[in-house]
């Protein structure tokens, strides 16, 4: 590739004290939490609405916020407001309203159990009105492109929009970008994929169809309890035919709220990079095409499915790995197994390790990985090494292949930001790098806004 050096002079904003790039759940969370606890904080995403993957990548239910066995609910805070929020509006179902093996859980019984089903029109109004209520900044249509880093301390980002490039400047940013975006172009060091080869998680198109005979598929799917997902004797016989259009072993489907709308997580695109742009706009190609012949095939091989039709694809192919940072700590599966305790715990988890096969056809919640009923997360985790003025929030944490792939669902997503914008403002308060922060005044101030950590902190 030959390259171009290119100089131009662009627009300085106004300084902020934190900063959020991307507004998924994490993003929101953090700009939520950060505004909340007295910063001038603006959040930066580059699509038009907030939500990220609850939104633009269709995904859903929220996987389960609770431990393991169900019992006890451990990321509340944020998370818990914006489901409770939803819900008001009846765009969602509290999560200890469903039960593991329901249709709301794809009839999944392992790790199953207490997801959030919701509609991703109520996630786009309730994060919109969580950032403006607590007067979060928001710069929509920009994508951040590129960071500034002044004596080893991020000082800002350039973003792109309709109007050009800009420097925003903050005191702290907290990279939500799932890509560690910002930390990337920052010069941490980043990890990607598996140890062994590199390999990364599968890409999915999430979509959705209308017109599903709901009580069919019930009735299907309970009277054939050989198969380990939904119609997976149906898709066996469909692959060894050559006629089914994704590698994928089963269909996952999802209930919506709504009559006859289910979820449909079954297209699959390998060994593409999601920091890529060659790989992401193939794996939109190959994605979309494979979600046209699969509606094709469920309509005429799927019990129930006969009359389905497709109601929308997700605005983006949805990317279940890239980016790791390097940080501070890297959590890894031994730590999730052994519920190892952090003096420095920002949230609790119970979702178990989730590995869509990165070569084939395998994969999904691995109960034999192990994992404790409830498991910890340290703030270590989102704190880079090498740079200061930056945190790190939701999938690009620093974490090995297989933690991440527990911790990489949307409710630990919102626990991470909170934890993230709620340090990047004590940290602009108390005049101090976000490394050096006095974690229990951190633990203090997430219980106090309603977290929870299990035990009472400091
Ligand atoms: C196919 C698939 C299926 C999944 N299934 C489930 C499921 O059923 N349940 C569940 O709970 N989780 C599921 N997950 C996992 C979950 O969706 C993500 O891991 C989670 O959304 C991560 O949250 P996040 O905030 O870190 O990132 P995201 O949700 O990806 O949000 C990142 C945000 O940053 C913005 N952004 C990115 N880069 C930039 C930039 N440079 N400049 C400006 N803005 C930027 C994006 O537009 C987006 O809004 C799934 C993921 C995938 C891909």
């Amino acid at each position: 590739m030959t390259t171009l050096r290119y100089s131009t002079e662009i627009p300085v904003e106004d300084e902020v004290d934190v900063q959020v790039v991307g507004g998924g759940p994490a993003g929101v969370a953090a700009a939520v939490a950060a505004a909340r606890t007295g910063a001038r904080t603006r959040l930066v995403e580059r699509y038009g609405f907030l939500g990220g993957n609850l939104t633009a990548g269709l995904v859903g239910p929220c996987m389960t916020s609770y431990s393991l066995d169900g019992r006890e609910q451990l990321i509340r805070g944020v998370f818990d407001e914006f489901v409770r929020r939803m819900e008001a509006a009846g765009g969602a179902l509290h999560p200890s309203r469903t039960r593991a093996g329901d249709a709301y859980s794809g009839f999944i019984e392992y790790g199953h159990d207490k997801v959030t089903p919701f509609e991703p029109e109520a996630a786009k109004a309730v994060a919109l009105q969580l950032c403006r209520e607590a007067g979060v900044l928001l710069r929509l249509h920009s994508f951040v492109a590129d960071t500034v880093v002044r004596d080893g301390r991020v000082t800002g980002v350039v973003a792109a929009s309709k109007s050009g490039l800009a420097l925003l400047p903050a005191r702290v940013t907290v990279d939500c970008s799932a890509d560690g975006d910002v930390a990337a172009a920052a010069g941490v060091p980043t990890e990607f994929g598996r140890d062994t080869d590199g390999l990364a998680q599968p890409m999915t198109v999430f979509f959705r169809v209308a017109g599903v005979d709901d009580e069919a598929v019930e009735r299907y799917v309970r009277s054939h309890p050989e198969d380990r997902r939904p119609y997976e004797s149906v898709v066996a016989r469909a692959r060894s035919e050559g006629r089914f259009p994704a590698p994928r072993r089963g269909v996952g489907m999802y209930r919506t709220l709504r009559p006859g709308v289910w979820r449909i997580n079954t297209s699959r695109v390998l060994h593409r990079d999601g920091t890529d742009v060659a790989d992401l706009t193939a794996a939109e190609i190959e994605g979309r095409e494979q979600v046209l012949r699969l509606v094709e095939f469920f309509r005429a091989d799927l019990p129930g499915f006969e009359r389905c039709e497709l109601l929308d694809t997700a605005t983006t192919v949805g990317v279940r790995e890239s980016r790791r940072i390097v940080g501070e700590y890297r959590l890894t599966l031994a730590d999730l197994q052994s519920a190892r305790h952090f003096d420095d715990v920002v949230a609790l988890c119970g979702y178990p390790v989730d590995i869509h096969d990165p070569t084939g056809s395998g994969g999904g919640v691995d109960e034999s990985a192990g994992t404790a009923n409830v498991y910890e997360i340290p703030y270590r985790s989102l704190v880079p090494r090498g740079v200061d003025g930056l945190l790190v929030a939701g999938r690009c944490v620093s974490t090995s292949h297989e933690a991440l792939a527990a911790i990489r669902v949307m409710p630990p997503a919102f626990a991470m930001g909170e934890a993230a914008g709620t340090a990047a403002a004590l940290a602009v308060r108390d005049g101090v790098p976000p490394r050096a922060l006095s974690v229990p005044e951190l633990q203090r101030a997430l219980l106090e806004a309603g977290a929870y950590l299990g035990v009472p902190v400091g």
